[in-house]
C-alpha cells in the first residue's frame, strides 16, 4: 500500500469507541510505524530487499512484542490504548498483503505472500502498483477517511450553532 495507511488509521480511531485514551494517536501511530523501514531500506541498505523483509513489517515480530507490551499496558491502566495501536499494525500489514507481499509464515517461511501480484507493468514500480486495479482499494480507504472526516465536520459546526 502506497498512501492509504494514514487515513487507515484515522478510519480505525474513528470506527472505536471515543472514551479510549490517546485513541486517535495510537491508531494513526500504528497505522504508519512498519514503515519506519523506509529509512533504513533507502539510507542504510541502499534499497537492495525489499523493505516488507525487515523485522517492523513481519507479524510473528509483532506477535512478540505484543505479548510483552499487552500486560504491561494492562499494567498500566493503557491496554485498550495498546489494543488499539496492536489493531493499526495489523491493519498495516493486511493491508500491505494486498499487492506487496508479507512474510505471514515467519519464522517458519521467508515467502511474502500478496493477495495479487501488481506486475511491473510501467517504467516505474509506483506507475504500476498506482495504475493497477488493487490501488482502488487505496482510493476506498481515502475515501472512507474522508467521508468521516467530512462528517464530523458537519456535526462539530451543528454543535457550535450559528
Ligand atoms: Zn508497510
Amino acid at each position: 500500500m502506497l498512501t492509504a495507511h494514514l487515513p487507515s488509521g484515522y478510519v480505525l480511531a474513528r470506527c472505536l469507541p471515543k472514551g479510549i485514551p490517546a485513541l486517535m494517536p495510537a491508531a494513526l501511530i500504528g497505522a504508519i510505524l512498519p514503515d519506519i523501514d523506509m529509512i533504513w531500506f533507502h539510507f542504510v541498505d541502499d534499497r537492495a530487499f525489499h523493505h516488507h523483509r525487515y523485522w517492523v513489517h513481519v507479524p510473528f515480530f509483532w506477535l512478540v512484542v505484543a505479548s510483552v507490551a499487552l500486560p504491561l499496558a494492562w499494567w498500566l491502566g493503557w491496554l485498550r490504548t495498546a489494543f488499539v495501536f496492536f489493531a493499526a499494525i495489523l491493519m498495516h500489514l493486511i493491508l500491505d498483503s494486498i499487492g506487496g507481499g508479507i512474510m505471514w509464515a515467519a519464522p517458519v517461511s521467508d515467502h511474502l505472500f500478496a493477495l495479487v501480484t501488481v506486475p511491473p507493468t510501467y517504467g516505474h514500480w509506483v506507475a504500476s502498483f498506482i495504475l493497477h486495479w488493487t490501488f482502488l482499494a487505496e482510493l476506498g480507504v481515502w475515501g472512507a477517511a474522508i467521508l468521516l472526516w467530512v462528517r464530523r465536520r458537519q456535526s462539530t459546526v451543528s454543535l457550535e450553532g450559528p
